[in-house]
């Protein structure tokens, strides 16, 4: 591992433009603590600052298909020193099977990713919309259309390669609004707190808590 053990833990966000990876990521950022890096905010910002990097790979986004993987090593390996001991959520990388293996090449493999689907026709009605509302530069229909077949291409050997690893997937339907995925993981969640049980002696019959538990309802 180039970055040795830092950070500490890594876990993936997958899924298709549109499918709510960026909005997903910043709620656990919010919630959970962990630090949030987008592959894309990261080429967006080398874009911004008409940087040598930026120049490189403006039109490969614009034309909606991936730049190289040396490249989003190159930002991510720059900002993922800065987080020494952090567990890092990664939202758009990797997305192609030598992204995978410069990953693991990176910061060893992923503990867990969470993977957000849904239709296609659902992801193209919310890139329009976000490009409607004055969004991102790629958010038009023609880039929309190349950046899905870029996902399509690539997002199935992305996959298959976290079953192979014995990355635990995590899939969240992502077709209604951030609160309902929100609500999956909470779900999740859940399951993992220790169960309540009705105490059938006492006079409200209200549940009752292990003592030891800082269970939050
Ligand atoms: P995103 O914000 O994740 O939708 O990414 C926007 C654009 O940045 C994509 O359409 C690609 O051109 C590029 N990009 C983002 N992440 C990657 C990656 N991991 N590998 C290659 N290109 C990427």
């Amino acid at each position: 591992m180039i970055l040795g053990n830092a950070p500490a833990g890594i876990v993936l966000v997958v899924g298709g433009p549109g499918s709510g990876k960026g909005v997903l990521s910043k709620r656990l950022e919010q919630e959970c603590g962990v630090v949030h890096l987008s592959s894309g905010d990261l080429l967006r910002d080398e874009v911004r600052r008409d940087t040598v990097l930026g120049r490189q790979v403006r039109e490969i986004m614009e034309r909606g298909e991936l730049v190289s993987s040396a490249v989003i090593v190159t930002l991510m390996r720059r900002v993922m020193r800065s987080h020494p001991g952090k567990r890092v959520l990664l939202d758009g990388f990797p997305r192609s099977l030598q992204n995978a293996h410069d990953l693991v090449e990176l910061c060893g493999t992923p503990q867990l990713a969470l993977h957000l689907e849904c239709d296609d026709t659902i992801l193209m009605e919310r890139i329009l919309k976000r490009g409607n509302a004055g969004g991102r530069a790629d958010d038009n229909i023609h880039t929309a259309l190349r950046r899905l077949r870029t996902y399509h291409k690539y997002h199935n050997s992305t996959l298959e390669w976290l079953r192979e690893q014995h990355v635990p997937v995590v899939n969240l339907d992502c077709s209604g609004d951030p609160e309902s995925v929100w609500e999956q993981l909470c779900a999740i969640g859940r399951l993992m707190r220790p169960a309540t049980r009705i105490d059938a002696n006492s006079d409200t019959g209200m549940a009752v808590f292990p003592a030891d538990s800082n269970n939050k309802r």
